[in-house]
């Protein structure tokens, strides 16, 4: 029943809104249109930037903040967008990043030549559902012949290598090669891989610029944002025996503290007097069992800082409770939260705790005695220079922990993504009606990375296509990019290899949001 028909049966000449006059409304071809090419502009965005030659951008907030970086979800989340469509893409960056780290670009790049594609099927013609099904059933056979390139062998030490370098190569960071970085990354991956699988959690990153980005360092512990309490104790021990409690070392408010139920003036009197001699019997009991190192997650009180730091011992007071947590699991110590049930067995030790003064002070605790937690130390000579290492040493690690837990790496370089794409046209042949060409254009679209590895090198995208389209028939091949030098050759031979579980979740995550936007016909937005 067509809605004027509707209106008429409501008896009489009274037409039914049922949006507010604000509301727009865009509807069939159109919406299709606008939201395609809303995601198409998202990954242009990014797509120079792919590759060991692609190009950084430089973002600048409102406020002049600037960022300037490599990294598609960086670029994305920086970017300010506000198309509902286009937004939908960065959350294609975004559940890349979450789910394993790498990438992000390629996840992205391959979203917006789904929709370029889509376009051109419903230029001819295809409805919408056919090209969904077909992407469906194309995804489907792209995630089985990345497995099918999975590289025979052990993930070793080398290969780790080899992961961390290919992850970080192109990323700014700041004149030290990734090869140089590859061997703390590797080691720290290493060193939290348990029966479980590599604890990526247990490794941390910290970013301190003022030295050159050479000065880069694993620390075998944690390294936290604290100042100690109170100048005057010792601030570098060593074996030190460490409490970390999670409360405050402070008289209770006794005008909010419920507990204070007082009817008279003596009964405040014996309710701080006892609160005072809980204090006392702490600190007595931190001084007893020789306790080096006490990080507080409460407020500490002047008189037991002072008390204590007379006494050697280093205290932190408002620690952040995430770093509290780090501490006491990298140095096996338990988190009491009452100053009453403080027993030896509650506390933990590092081989070294150490408070060191950049900007801010930075405490590092090193070799702890239980849980392996690893800290990479990121230096570089500005602020930029050692955020943009940070975010190229997180992919190292990210890439490196997905190969480590998978223990399945495919070739880099653009060789996977050819030889998923020569699969997927011989499965076309097998897929019945229209949806044989949407199997197709996935394919096509699958191009995208090896055409733009080539572009951002300065070559034809078109004559390099052709020509790995060729070499990919007679074996495994990719463009192999070292330094200035590219050649068409084997990426697994050059050390050029991603893990395999970033080619598979780019590919569903970009499957999934450009079906989701080409299913959309109609965009209705309220004020
Ligand atoms: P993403 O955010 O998708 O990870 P990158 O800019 O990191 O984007 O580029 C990743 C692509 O670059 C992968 O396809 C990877 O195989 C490729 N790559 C990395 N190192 C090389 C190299 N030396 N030669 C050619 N391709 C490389
Ligand atoms: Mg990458």
């Amino acid at each position: 029943m067509s809605s004027e028909g509707a209106q008429r049966r409501r008896g009489g000449a009274q037409p039914l809104f049922i949006m507010s006059e604000d509301a727009e409304r865009t509807s069939g071809e159109d919406a299709q249109s606008a939201n395609i090419e809303a995601g198409k502009a998202v990954a242009e965005s990014v797509r120079t930037t792919l590759g060991p030659r692609g190009m950084d951008k430089m973002l600048v907030s409102d406020s002049g903040d600037v960022v300037i970086t490599n990294d598609g979800a960086t670029i994305l989340d920086e970017m300010d967008i506000d198309h509902p469509a286009a937004e939908m893409l960065v959350e294609v960056a975004e559940s890349q990043a979450d789910d394993v780290g790498d990438g992000t670009t390629t996840a992205v790049t391959l979203a917006g030549e789904l929709l370029s594609e889509f376009e051109r099927l419903l230029e001819d013609e295809i409805h919408p559902t056919t090209v969904v099904q077909g992407y469906k059933k194309a995804e489907r056979a792209a995630l089985e012949a990345v497995d099918e390139a999975v590289v025979d062998g052990e993930i070793d030490e080398e290969t780790l290598t080899e992961i961390v370098t290919t992850a970080m190569t192109g990323k700014g960071t700041g004149g030290v090669t990734p090869e140089s970085l590859a061997g703390d990354i590797v080691t720290a991956v290493r060193r939290v891989e348990t029966d479980a699988g590599v604890d990526r959690d247990a490794i941390s990153i910290t970013t301190q610029p003022g030295s050159s980005a050479g000065a880069t360092e694993l620390v075998e512990g944690v390294i936290a944002e604290e100042s100690p309490a109170r100048e005057g104790a010792p601030s570098d021990l060593s074996d030190a025996s460490v409490g970390v409690l999670d409360a405050d070392l402070d008289q209770a408010e006794p005008d909010v503290d419920a507990e204070w139920q007082v009817s008279s003036r003596d009964q405040l009197d014996e309710a701080l007097a006892a609160e005072r001699e809980r204090l006392e019997a702490f600190t007595q009991t931190v001084l007893d069992l020789d306790i080096d190192a006490l990080f507080v997650t409460g407020d500490v009180n002047d008189q037991v800082s002072a008390a204590l730091t007379q006494d050697g011992v280093l205290v932190f007071d408002s620690v952040d409770s995430d770093t509290a947590s780090s501490v006491a699991k990298a140095t096996g110590a338990a988190q009491i939260g009452d100053l009453d049930d403080f027993e030896a067995d509650d506390f933990g030790s590092a081989e070294s705790v150490r408070v060191e003064t950049f900007d801010d002070d930075l405490v590092f605790v090193e070799g702890g005695g239980d849980t392996e937690t690893v800290t990479l130390f990121v230096r570089g000579g500005t602020g930029h220079v050692t955020d943009e290492l940070e975010r190229a040493i997180r992919d190292g690690v990210d890439a490196a922990t997905e190969a480590a837990d998978t223990g399945e790496v495919v070739p880099g370089a653009g060789a996977t993504e050819l030889h998923v794409a020569a699969a997927l046209r011989e499965e076309a042949a097998s897929v019945e009606g229209r949806e044989q060409l949407a199997v197709e254009a996935f394919a096509d679209a699958l191009d995208v990375v090896p055409r733009t590895l080539a572009q951002n090198a300065g070559q034809d995208p078109i004559d390099a296509l052709v020509d790995l389209r060729a070499a990919n028939e007679d074996g495994r091949a990719g463009l192999v990019q070292n330094g200035e030098e590219t050649a068409i050759v084997d990426p697994v031979g050059e050390g050029v290899v991603d893990p395999a579980s970033v080619k598979q979740e780019a590919i569903q995550s970009a499957t999934e949001s450009a079906t989701m936007l080409a299913r959309i016909d109609d965009v209705i937005s309220a004020e």
